[in-house]
């Protein structure tokens, strides 16, 4: 059956990877809507190439720009903003979202997209972070399926295939460790951009990177799990195994564990999300099992790397604190990213806004909306 897929970030590390995919398959998906931020030299080319019937672009400015690059004869309609972006979830005839762009910005187009009754494909954890709840249950609601992008839920899905949810027992979660697994905490603060940009194992786009190196990302995948599987944070324990080819695993009631393996490459977990339950042939090498040798795994140091901790304080409190502790961190990052701070201020800084936070019981959207306006306000003063 053809898939109509709205793919939005299409110009990111999962966005190009899903259309290498579509590449690979163009009896299988056609792609009807596309959305980006800033990148319109390779969005224009991916209209040439996918002639999508929309694309949604960060603003006015950056639509007229397009439209002058793509001409006056193109067919596909450009639209902008908060509304372009939502109106791209919820484009007539796409029965697939893959929600792929980053941070907080992704939480109004999934809750579109869920409203429009179109299936999700989950890259953009931060949605679930900030609104986990919510956005599961008007899933349920509106029984739209949400299949997770992310490679470890995409994993302990895979492996919760054939077996019953009640005999889950324990959620596995690893993690490479990212590239300062083994730097002492003193070496921390002198830890520069481009450091903290090369990961050894993955290659994704600067947000999630710098997350990885902070094990941050581990802290967002966490509680990711907790909502995509209805579990407790304290049935998660994190495992760092530096090989990142198990990419994660499910424990159950008998003492048997599922674990999912492949070499690292997520067009493996896109594409499952997208052509579920058929398996696409993807060309990927299984791991060289013989050159690997071993496969080893150790708990998580979460004196040098906090954010675990972070996470599970979130689950805690639950309510607002999750939304509070995704928006500080993106500031952090961004600031980071930027040169204003250092590495070591990111733990300092998402730790000090939490602790500012008075959480707020059973929020509505709106009450996770001002959750993370106070956030990102607060570390903005913390970071002057
Ligand atoms: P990226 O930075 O490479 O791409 C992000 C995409 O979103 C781009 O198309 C960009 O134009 C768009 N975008 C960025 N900010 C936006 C905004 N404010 N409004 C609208 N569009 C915006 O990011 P990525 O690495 O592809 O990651 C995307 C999401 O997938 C993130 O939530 C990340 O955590 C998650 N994820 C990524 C990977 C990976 O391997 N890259 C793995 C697991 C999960
Ligand atoms: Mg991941």
């Amino acid at each position: 059956m053809m898939k109509q897929l709205a793919i939005l970030g299409a110009t990111g590390s999962i966005g190009t990877s899903a259309l290498d995919i579509v590449r690979m398959h163009p009896d299988r998906f056609q792609v009807k809507a596309l959305t980006a931020a800033n990148n319109l030299p390779l969005l224009s080319r991916q209209i040439r190439e996918f002639s999508p019937e929309m694309v949604a672009v960060l603003n006015e400015d950056k639509a007229r720009q397009l439209a002058d690059m793509t001409g006056p004869g193109a067919s596909t309609r450009i639209l902008f903003g908060p509304e372009g972006y939502e109106a791209a979830a919820a484009w007539d005839g796409v029965d697939t979202v893959l929600l792929a762009m980053v941070g907080a910005a992704g939480l109004a187009p999934a809750l579109a997209a869920i409203d429009a009754g179109k299936d999700i494909a989950l890259a953009n954890k931060e949605t679930l972070v900030m609104a986990g709840d919510i956005v599961m249950a008007r899933a349920r609601k509106k029984n739209v399926a949400v299949l997770p992008v992310d490679s470890e839920h995409s994993a302990m899905f895979q492996c919760m295939l054939g077996n019953r949810t009640k005999d889950v027992t324990q959620l596995f979660l690893t993690a490479s460790g990212g590239p300062f697994r083994n730097t002492p905490a003193d070496a921390f603060p002198g830890i520069t951009r481009e450091d903290a940009l090369n990961h050894p194992n993955w290659s994704m786009g600067d947000k999630i990177t710098i997350d990885s190196a902070t094990l941050m990302n581990k802290g967002l995948e966490l509680i990711e799990a907790v909502h995509l599987f209805g579990i407790s944070h304290d049935k998660v324990r994190v495992l760092i195994h530096p090989q990142s080819i198990v990419h994660s695993m499910v424990g159950f009631s008998d003492g048997s564990v599922m674990a999912q393996m492949g070499v690292p490459d997520m067009k493996q977990a896109i594409s499952f999300a997208l052509s579920f339950p058929d398996r696409l042939n993807l060309g990927l090498a299984f791991p060289d099992f013989e050159q690997l040798r071993s496969l080893t795994f150790y708990a998580p140091d979460t004196r040098r790397f906090p954010s675990l901790e972070f996470a599970r304080i979130a689950c805690e409190c639950r309510g607002t604190m999750p939304a509070v502790m995704n928006a500080a961190n993106e500031v952090a990052v961004q600031a980071f990213l930027d040169r204003r701070i250092r590495f070591s201020d990111i733990f300092i800084l998402v730790s000090s806004t939490m602790h500012a936070h008075t959480c707020i019981d059973n929020p509505d959207l709106s009450g996770i909306i001002e959750a993370d306006q106070w956030a990102r306000e607060t570390a903005g003063s913390l970071i002057k």
